[in-house]
């Protein structure tokens, strides 16, 4: 029957259940656990899966009967989840593809539905990817698993326009399921749920709060894991808490903590030569490549040649031998955990099933990757299903100093390569900073010039300006100016109104280190219109660059002397610079800070006694390229899912092979 439409989620939460009827809920339920275990469901996540899903085409890439044979590992965790099992939290740390969104947190929404009904919680990332998996898996999964019976008609509003507000929910008989957002303070204080699931909370912002422009910032609400799990304490017993997620940076992860809360589970499968059961990874710990691939002499995966070498007797193992593997492995408790009840499982996208991904997509990853701490980055997450060890610590500016090259600012060694050149520019009040550098394949780099140039940076008539449009304009080893980037910190009218005086490619820039939430992904900025300039903003995150910057400057030759050779990466620099640049360039460094729940976060600091300029000016410079690569994959995007395919796969490969065919061209 429908429901009539509601007014606010918090009345829908006060209709469906009160603290009255959840504490009578509970007793009914812990009563006849107590007394009569027999009216315990015996029936387990893994069996209602089998018995009822049939995974409808389009959604998954093995349509038809749910069958555990393919992901058999995804099987105990399900079951973790069963009424009668008596573990009463879960958390996965994962790489992707190992079907944890459809073997586990579907088949579990699906069993509270059909078997053991209860209020209960999904919390993602955000509201809308909350709603989104709500409407598009659960939805599905409902049709397809014979559920809809058991689901009143939705109330839900498809657009509530005074608020902007949509709200996914699902009511059936005994319970319901609401899909929030990790801003769960306000919303769940007044009521209780017997079932969370929090999907991945490594994507979850740092620090959740409610807007309070009073104080011009926002106000701490705590930790939202706490505040939810809270709302579980009257269903102690008979709870299930599931967290699950790809883990992202170490210093800030949900995920790795919860994993090493409970006892550490590691899929054990074995050997075909030898039966020696063991843990498929990537590496060992000397640094040994356990899967291993060969290429030709372009450069390309010889994909006959992908195996994994077996840590015992060393035999090779393939792909295709998962689906003989997989099913005769175990998970393996490695520690104790901290909490009666918790479980602890870590899986690798090595463990994807046939058909998913492959050992030979995953060292063309790797090839992809290894060369670009952006994918590299994203890889170690994805795949390996490790959160990503940043080291934060300056470069020594000695050791930088140390190997200036027999070149003279303005000028280029010889055997320099230079495909483009970038300007970033950081402005004073009284002077404007700035670095012209030159870019070859892979962001090996030449610094052409550094210069601060004096002048009253409020008039844009000024000397400053002038110069910096003279640096602008003018040729630098023998290339123009590709595109430029112009710190809007400070004077932002000038900047922007100086910026429109070109016609493309000198763009004003703000660091925003907010937009880290889009770690991982190929796109460290965002364009950003402002109001009553045609020109629009870049917006930069400016720590990621930073890391960048640091990464190549630490790259270097084993005997500490200038490559000779092309060196991805490498920062070569004029002899002619002075210490107080090297001191400028490596001011800064990342340390831990503790936030006022506890946790930690990462933040750049600046040394004591330092200016930043030659840093900062080096940022907006690298951070030219990002806007170029990131632009061009818009480009490349498109409307049709090939095209989308396409811009998934572009890789920096990809985009200096283009520039270096620009540039034969010109
Ligand atoms: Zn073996």
């Amino acid at each position: 029957m429908p429901l009539a439409s509601v007014t606010s989620l918090a009345e829908t939460l006060r209709r469906l259940i009160s603290p009255e009827q959840s504490r009578g809920m509970i007793k009914a339920a812990a009563g006849s656990l107590d007394l009569i275990p027999d009216h315990v469901n015996r029936v387990t996540v893994g069996e209602w899966a089998e018995e009822n899903r049939i995974l409808p085409t389009g959604l998954t890439p093995m349509p038809g009967p749910f069958r555990w044979g393919v992901a058999p590992y995804m099987r105990e965790i399900a079951d973790c989840l069963s009424e009668s099992s008596d573990v009463r939290e879960v958390a996965v740390m994962k790489g992707a593809q190992v079907t944890f969104t459809v073997g586990v947190l579907e088949n579990f929404i699906g069993y509270i539905i059909g078997v053991a009904p209860g209020p209960s919680i999904f919390i993602s990332a955000d509201k809308g990817m909350a709603e989104a998996s709500v409407e598009l898996r659960v939805d599905r999964m409902i049709e397809s698993a014979g559920l809809a019976g058991k689901v009143f008609s939705q109330s839900e509003k498809k657009h509530n326009k005074k608020t902007g507000d949509t709200k996914a929910k699902k009511e059936f008989a005994g319970g319901f399921l609401l899909a929030i957002g990790p801003n769960v303070g306000a919303k769940l204080r007044s009521f209780s749920a017997r079932y969370e699931v929090f999907d991945e909370i490594d994507a979850y912002p740092q620090e959740i709060g409610t807007s309070d422009h009073t104080k011009g910032k926002t106000a701490n609400e705590g930790d939202p894991i706490a505040l939810a799990k809270k709302r579980t304490v009257a269903f102690e017993q008979i709870r299930k808490i599931l967290y699950g997620s790809t883990p992202l940076d170490d210093s800030t992860s949900r995920i790795k903590p919860l994993f090493l809360k409970g006892d550490q589970r590691y899929y054990n499968v074995p050997c075909k030569h030898c039966g020696h059961m063991q843990v498929l990874r990537w590496r060992d710990p000397d640094g040994t490549f356990r899967l291993k691939y060969e290429t030709d002499a372009a450069g390309r995966l010889v994909h006959d040649s992908v195996h994994y070498e077996c840590e015992k007797c060393r035999g090779a193992i393939r792909n295709s031998d998962k689906a003989v593997f997989l099913p005769a492995g175990e998970w393996r408790a490695t520690a104790e955990a901290s909490e009666p009840g918790f479980r602890s499982y870590h899986i690798s996208a090595l463990y994807s099933p046939v058909g998913m991904q492959s050992w030979e997509d995953i060292c063309q990853e790797w090839i992809n990757a290894k060369d670009d701490l952006t994918k590299l980055r994203a890889f170690v997450n994805t795949v390996l299903g490790e959160t990503w060890v940043e080291k934060g610590e300056a470069p020594r500016y000695e050791r930088i100093m140390m190997r200036r090259e027999e070149y003279k600012k303005g000028h280029l060694p010889d055997g320099a390569l230079p495909l483009v050149v970038t300007v970033g520019a950081d402005v004073q009040s009284d002077r404007i900073a700035v670095e012209v550098v030159a870019w070859g394949r892979d962001k090996e780099s030449w610094s052409v010039l550094y210069e601060e140039v004096p002048g009253d940076t409020s008039d844009i008539d000024g000397e400053a300006w002038k110069a910096l449009r003279q640096i602008i304009t003018g040729r630098h080893a023998g290339l123009p100016v590709f595109r430029a980037l112009i710190d809007s910190g400070f004077n932002s009218p000038v900047v922007y109104q100086f910026c429109e005086t070109f016609v493309s490619g000198v763009l004003p820039v703000k660091g925003d280190a907010r937009l880290q939430a889009d770690r991982g992904t190929s796109r460290v900025y965002a364009l950003r219109e402002v109001p009553g300039y045609y020109v629009k903003r870049v917006d930069l995150d400016p720590g990621h660059l930073k890391q960048e910057i640091y990464n190549s400057l630490n790259r270097g030759t084993a005997d500490g002397k200038p490559p000779k050779a092309p060196f991805p990466g490498y920062c070569h620099h004029p002899f002619d610079y002075g210490e107080r640049y090297f001191r400028m360039l490596t001011a800064e460094e990342r340390v831990r800070e503790t936030t006022r729940d506890g946790k930690g976060r990462m933040v750049w600091h600046l040394q004591h006694g330092r200016r930043n300029e030659a840093l900062d000016c080096r940022v907006y410079a690298l951070g030219c390229l990002s806007v170029a690569y990131g632009e061009r994959v818009k480009e490349i995007e498109g409307e049709d899912a090939e095209a989308k395919r396409e811009a998934r796969e572009y890789t920096w490969s990809d985009f200096w092979t283009e520039v270096e065919a620009i540039k034969k061209a010109s």
